[in-house]
């Protein structure tokens, strides 16, 4: 193990897919769970998207792309950005990736010297951490609370700034908590940072998942625009987790580095994928509004079911797939009950901890499983909490 880099001892993981593996586990010894552990959408890719990916193969698309994305597909992007974002931008300033994570993990390459300071969510995606320690940066959790409504607090975000603060990651609609920062919040951050050569990693990923009020891109702000990088893809919004694609927006200086990252690593993305991703965002978008009404509906079934169990209390967050209800009145750890429901219950789900230190007394229920699973685990978790 010592023969390892120093780095590697500082890399976190994602529990989502620790514990996809133990529920896999208990499902080959003949046990019946149900999963809300993974955050993926449970629906295929539509049928347009398949069909542009198979034609693409057909014709040819088999080979090397640019670097940086074919450019096409960063021509749809810029044409999205504007249209769904409200941002002003170019081909040269979009890059494409395998994934929504490589965006963070080439720009956190590109940016993080030891040392430097990085405000993230606390609970947020485990991987924000994970990197900002992996580069030497200094991990700077910002506290997301349930009295907030899993918003940031503006006041507090404020105090957490020094001299040496880098980079601010940001994600709305957010992973755990469901959470999305209003309009005036994005503007309230903006006003903060301007002026203060901060850079801000906004993680985009749900933005089309939105079920009561509405966000923006803090990079539709013209003074934050150089500033921000965004990231947003096509695993989410289009049902695509297994075709990794995503992409980042940044200033041309970046989006070159985080071009030379690519030649370093990936040469490119699948070009048959990329081929795809033009179709996705520039074809008909009735896919993903059926996928939203179906996530609406179980969004009700499952918090109100959840508000009916002894010990959990569950507010109904506006975006993305995740229950994120409070489970302090059980008096039990999250990990401990997540444990629990696992093994009593044959529910997978994850603790509030694995999001970092301010997500102890909560789990995540991502709902992307049918309204018949939602409503036989709420029954099952009943059982189940009753029995302690
Ligand atoms: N950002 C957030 C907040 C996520 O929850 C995820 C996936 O779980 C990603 C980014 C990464 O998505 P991808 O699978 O496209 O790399």
């Amino acid at each position: 193990l010592s023969l390892l880099s120093k780095r590697m001892f500082n890399l976190g993981s994602e529990s989502a897919f620790e514990v996809l593996e133990k529920a896999k586990k208990l499902e080959a010894e003949g046990k019946n769970i149900i999963h809300f552990e993974i955050g993926e959408p449970d629906f295929d890719t539509p049928r347009n998207i398949i069909e542009a990916g198979k034609t693409a193969l057909d014709e040819g698309y088999t080979h090397y792309t640019a670097a940086q994305g074919y450019l096409p597909l960063r021509e749809a992007v810029t044409q999205y950005a504007l249209e769904y974002k409200n941002i002003k931008t170019n081909p040269e300033e979009v890059v494409i990736v395998p994934g929504g994570k490589p965006i963070m993990f080439y720009t956190m390459t590109a940016l993080i010297n030891p040392g430097d300071e990085v405000i993230y969510p606390s609970p947020g995606f485990p991987i924000y951490e994970s990197l900002i320690r992996f580069y030497g940066g200094i991990p700077v959790p910002l506290a997301i609370r349930e009295e907030n409504d899993f918003r940031l607090d503006v006041e507090e975000l404020k105090s957490k700034l020094t001299t040496k603060t880098k980079l601010l990651l940001i994600n709305s609609p957010a992973n755990p908590t469901g959470g999305v920062l209003s309009e005036e919040d994005i503007d309230e951050i903006a006003n903060v940072l301007i002026g203060k050569n901060i850079f801000v990693l906004s993680d985009e990923i749900y933005d089309r998942m939105i079920y009561d009020g509405s966000t923006k891109s803090i990079a539709s702000i013209p003074e934050m625009k150089e500033w921000t990088i965004v990231l947003d893809g096509f695993s989410k919004t289009y049902a695509m987790t297994g075709w990794r694609l995503g992409y980042g927006i940044m200033n041309k200086t970046l989006a070159q580095k985080v071009t030379d990252l690519m030649i370093n690593t990936n040469s490119c993305t699948a070009a048959f994928a990329q081929v795809a991703g033009i179709e996705a965002l520039t074809g008909p978008q009735h896919a993903v509004d059926e996928m939203k009404s179906e996530f609406f509906n179980r969004r009700e079934i499952i918090v109100d079911g959840l508000n009916g169990i002894k010990g959990f209390k569950c507010i109904k967050s506006p975006g993305a797939f995740y229950a994120f209800p409070n489970i302090k009145d059980t008096g039990m750890r999250s990990s401990e009950l997540s444990d629990y429901l696992m093994n009593h219950a044959g529910v997978a789900v994850l603790s509030g901890s694995s999001f970092g230190a301010f997500g102890e007394g909560y789990l995540r229920f991502s709902y992307a499983t049918s309204t018949e699973n939602i409503k036989i685990a709420l029954k099952r978790i009943d059982e189940a909490m009753k029995k302690l």
